[in-house]
């Protein structure tokens, strides 16, 4: 079944509110020494007693955690309570080592913030209830007939940021979600990967009947790893509640799993109520006591923010909004950009911006995706970027060849420069009567395509200009060519 937003009536309101969780970027687990750079490790070897929930051992919280997530709500406009405290939530699951995990139930790290979405030229503001700390849960494998379990992401410290019911649309959670993932990878505390499950989305949907106070019946939907995904789970969602608003049959509350490939949501089971859990506090650990001071110096200590980022780049730069936006989209990307223009000279950085981008949107962007390699990755240095665009500014080299030297560059990680002198490339024809001279030439030499163009074959035109280029190896710039053979034709 396909279905749309646009199916979905005017007559019912759609409510949705997300909760988020994100893997931090800590060297060690929450509440143990053993490293959380388990990706590319072998199962059950980033373990010890703390993590797999051997009894009699006790837990020690990791600050850098608690900074990330303090962070965190910072860059969201939350509240920093000076008494934060670890919870018990008690549930039996095999991936779950002590039978609880620790949490935060009633007095969590942060609460009371905000982010603004933008939608054709509309902010609207989502509301975020809370940004707490709990920790990660180990991995089941399942096989057929049986199942392994791997510990080693037991114990990960995890963020839960858990949003108002604010947004109206799947649209809107989309765009949410994608905004929340630039603020926790700008901040440099989540890698922000969906697809690996370091960052994760589940979404509570309800539908009423427009104008209606009261929240619908909800449900809980999970296993959402991209962007696409969540958008379009939820519009099946809502098509799906609002069918069964319309059939006068009731809606359960429950938690239903996206299956991708079905392109539906299914009952897993029915939701939990929070007193199921049995929360109590932990007793393993001490109440935090958050320092207004620490908070004012983590304040102080925030990055720049994808909206300020944006916002400086159409100041300073003078950039368009779609460039901004695309160069902020990827914290690296826009770092990239930033050196570009930092190494070229100090009186040409306004200037230079606008050939940065360009280059770096085009050129940068579509070598990474030809090559799949990330930025990080990239053997074109932003030095190298800036002598390109040093040289194109001289005249030493045309449009055209720069477009070759930027591929060998980012191959070879050579400097622009040096390709040139290795290549031998001359500096470009910028005497015009030798120019001039040349097309007489080829004219003269082509009286077919000639005339075709100046019977109105327009095709014939790229058959002249290419004959020129060939003549002058490539040393002639392309629109002067064109500008001089029309001038030309016209003429005779
Ligand atoms: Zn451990």
């Amino acid at each position: 079944m396909t279905v749309t937003e646009s199916s979905i009536a005017t007559d019912f309101e759609i409510v949705i509110g997300l909760e988020v969780h994100s893997q931090l970027l800590t060297k060690s687990k929450m509440f143990c020494s053993c490293s959380t750079g388990y990706a590319n490790s072998a199962p059950n070897t980033h373990v010890c007693p703390v993590c797999m929930g051997m009894p009699g051992v006790l837990p020690v919280i990791n600050e850098q955690a608690v900074a990330y997530t303090i962070m965190t709500a910072l860059a969201l406009n939350c509240t920093i309570p000076e008494y934060s405290k670890f919870d018990r939530k008690n549930y039996p699951y095999p991936d779950l080592m002590k039978g609880y995990q620790i949490s935060q139930f009633d007095m969590p790290l942060s609460k009371n913030g905000f982010l603004t979405i933008e939608h054709e030229g509309q902010v609207k503001r989502i509301g975020i209830t809370r940004v707490h700390l709990e920790e990660d849960t180990a991995r089941l494998l399942h096989h057929e007939g049986y199942s392994l379990i791997d510990i080693n992401r037991s114990g990960t410290p995890l963020m839960e940021i858990v949003s108002e019911p604010d947004m109206r649309s799947p649209l809107e959670a989309r765009l949410y979600m994608q905004k929340l993932r630039e603020i926790l990878v700008y901040l440099g505390v989540s890698s922000g990967r969906m697809e690996e499950g370091s960052l994760r989305c589940d979404a509570n949907i309800s539908v009423r009947p427009r104008g209606q106070e009261e929240l619908g019946v909800k449900t809980e939907i999970k296993n959402m790893n991209s962007f696409r995904s969540v958008e379009r789970a939820l519009v099946y969602e809502a098509q799906r509640q609002l069918e069964l608003l319309r059939s006068g049959k009731p809606i359960s509350q429950e938690t239903r799993g996206w299956v991708e490939t079905e392109g539906k949501t299914v009952s897993q089971r029915s939701k939990e109520q929070a007193h199921d859990y049995r929360y109590f506090p932990e007793p393993d650990l001490p109440p935090l006591v958050i320092r207004p001071a620490w908070v004012k110096e983590l304040l102080a200590g925030l990055p720049e923010l994808p909206d300020a980022r944006r916002a400086r780049y159409k100041s300073d730069y003078g950039l368009s909004a779609q460039d901004a936006n695309v160069l902020t989209e990827d914290k690296a990307l826009g770092d990239y950009f930033e050196q570009v223009v930092a190494a070229s000279p100090a009186q040409d950085r306004a200037t230079r911006a606008k050939a940065a981008a360009n280059l770096v949107l085009n050129d940068v962007a579509r070598l990474l995706r030809a090559h799949s390699i990330s930025i990080q990755e990239n053997l074109l240095t932003p030095a190298a970027s800036a002598n390109l665009l040093d040289l194109l500014d001289a005249d030493r080299i045309t449009g055209r060849q720069a477009k070759d030297i930027v591929e060998e560059a980012f191959i070879s990680g050579k400097m622009p420069e040096t390709i040139v002198n290795e290549r031998g490339i001359q500096p470009p024809i910028s005497d015009e009567g030798e120019l001039e001279h040349i097309i007489e030439e080829v004219i003269a030499n082509n009286p077919k395509a000639a005339s075709d163009y100046r019977a109105g074959k327009i095709n014939a035109l790229k058959a002249l200009i290419g004959q020129v280029m060939k003549e002058t190896r490539g040393q002639a710039r392309a629109d002067s060519v064109r500008t001089l053979l029309i001038k030309n034709l016209d003429e005779m």
